[in-house]
């Protein structure tokens, strides 16, 4: 008994002795926010209280002051709101489709497309089918017009990377109504861009080129689509659309900023941040309720553990990232006009998954600088330091002296949920939100300290 009581001691005294104050202090980190339920519970509110908050919407006026009192209520030292130029779309409350076959008519779910316009009553025509927009092309104007083109490109479901999967896919839902529109289709309807066999319809940004007639566009689930192609694929199918989405005039709304001081070196910034806006269904859980829950949450560890910055440490909450960026390309306009030194930028926007570690865009010593960080965080799962996509929001931050870091995240889910009904709070798992938290308040920490080269 004494042997082993002995034994106990030294052991806790060396491992004392060898823990360095770096990994102490990211137990402490990750003991209070894996100890506090304070990142969930916010999210609960967002989605529960608000929901979907698409901007120029009112909903997006409410998840702004929601945002600004959850920073004051956490006593940051600055919270304020910087003025953005938001467009404003309504999806209206008609969303109709039904396909007919001989004399069967079947209705199916359909969401418009952000951005679309109107079917002014009902569109209805034949259905052409292309797996993509070469394809389409391809059949030229005699095939295409008068006809609703059907785009039935699915995600690349042998791409690891779900995201690589994504932006190969991309093009149907932005360009694909004005290719069909060049070639004179009266609509445009899309395969969601989804890997999951589902009926949920994902909607998100499409826009048309300068020199085509505005036709409406649409997207369908996959499911649905499978149906569609099958019957397509045998039979002549008509398709009858009708939705009356509108666009309105551009208003103003804002990013919400919340700020830790830092002590020595107050005027080199260090940026955590998510966007605060979602599209306009399901509750923006995922995307990107948990990016902001998360960036907030960083501050209020950080300030919990008793840390006092060097740097300050700057939350932004970017208003409209889904439907052209304005809250980003506000927030890099205002950085340069005030001059500000942005030594590093971290964004979380790929859903409240398990994270696995940091996406980099920026020198060679930023990565080594990264890289260097790998032995103090692979005891908390974080493995993947790579060169890669950091975020959409923080994106027009980029120059040569400021490292953007993205968290990434298990991706294999995520668009399951992204801009669909289905992305609620339900679907964030409490323990990986908190994860992500812990892991961007722990790069903080480590580049506060050491650098970024
Ligand atoms: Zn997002």
């Amino acid at each position: 008994m004494r042997f082993n009581s002995l034994l106990f001691f030294l052991l806790f005294t060396v491992s004392g002795f060898t823990q360095t104050s770096d990994s102490l202090t990211l137990e402490k980190i990750y003991g209070e926010v894996l100890g506090s339920s304070s990142c969930y519970d916010n999210l609960r509110v967002l989605c529960k209280t608000i929901g979907h908050r698409l901007a120029g919407s009112p909903q997006a006026d409410a998840a702004i002051s929601w945002a600004e009192n959850t920073a004051l209520a956490n006593d940051f030292d600055t919270v304020y709101l910087m003025p953005v130029s938001v467009p404003r779309w309504e999806r209206g409350f008609t969303e109709r489709a039904s396909f007919v076959l001989g004399n069967d008519t079947v209705a199916l779910p359909i969401r418009a497309l952000g951005g679309s316009v109107g079917t002014q009553g009902v569109v209805q025509g034949e259905i052409v089918m292309a797996r993509s927009i070469e394809e389409l092309r391809e059949m030229g104007r005699e095939k295409v017009a008068g006809k609703i083109v059907f785009l039935n490109k699915p995600m690349n479901a042998l791409l690891i990377n779900t995201g690589a999967a994504y932006g190969g896919a991309f093009d149907i839902r932005s360009q694909g109504a004005s290719e069909a529109a060049r070639l004179g289709a009266v609509a445009c309807i899309i395969r969601s861009l989804t890997l999951a066999d589902d009926r949920y319809p994902h909607t998100g940004a499409m826009s048309y080129a300068e020199d085509v007639v505005k036709i409406p566009a649409a997207a369908l689930s996959s499911a649905d689509a499978y149906t569609l192609s099958q019957h397509c694929a045998k039979e002549p199918v008509r398709f009858l659309l009708e939705m009356n989405c509108k666009s309105y005039p551009r208003t103003t709304q804002y990013n919400v900023i919340g700020e830790l001081k830092g002590s020595t070196l107050p005027e080199e910034y260090i940026v955590v941040g998510g966007h605060l806006d979602s599209w306009d269904i399901g509750e923006g859980a995922h995307d990107d309720g948990a990016g902001v829950v998360q960036s907030i949450e960083v501050l209020r560890c950080l300030k919990a553990i008793g840390y006092q910055p060097k740097r300050t440490i700057r939350c932004v909450l970017f208003i409209n990232e889904e439907f052209g960026n304005d809250g980003g390309i506000t927030y890099a306009e205002q950085v340069r006009l005030r001059n500000e030194y942005h030594f590093a930028a971290i964004e979380s926007d790929g859903g409240g998954f398990s994270p696995r570690g940091f996406n980099l865009e920026g020198s060679d010593g930023h990565f080594e600088r990264l890289n260097s960080f790998r032995s103090l965080l692979e005891p908390f799962g974080l493995y993947q330091f790579k060169r890669g996509w950091s975020g959409v929001d923080i994106a027009p931050l980029k120059n040569e002296r400021t490292a953007l870091c993205g968290l990434s995240v298990d991706t294999q889910r995520y668009f399951d949920y992204h801009h669909s009904d289905n992305d609620r709070f339900e679907n964030v798992n409490k323990r990986e939100l908190q994860l992500g938290a812990a892991a961007m308040a722990s790069l903080v920490y480590l580049i506060d300290q050491h650098g970024t080269e």
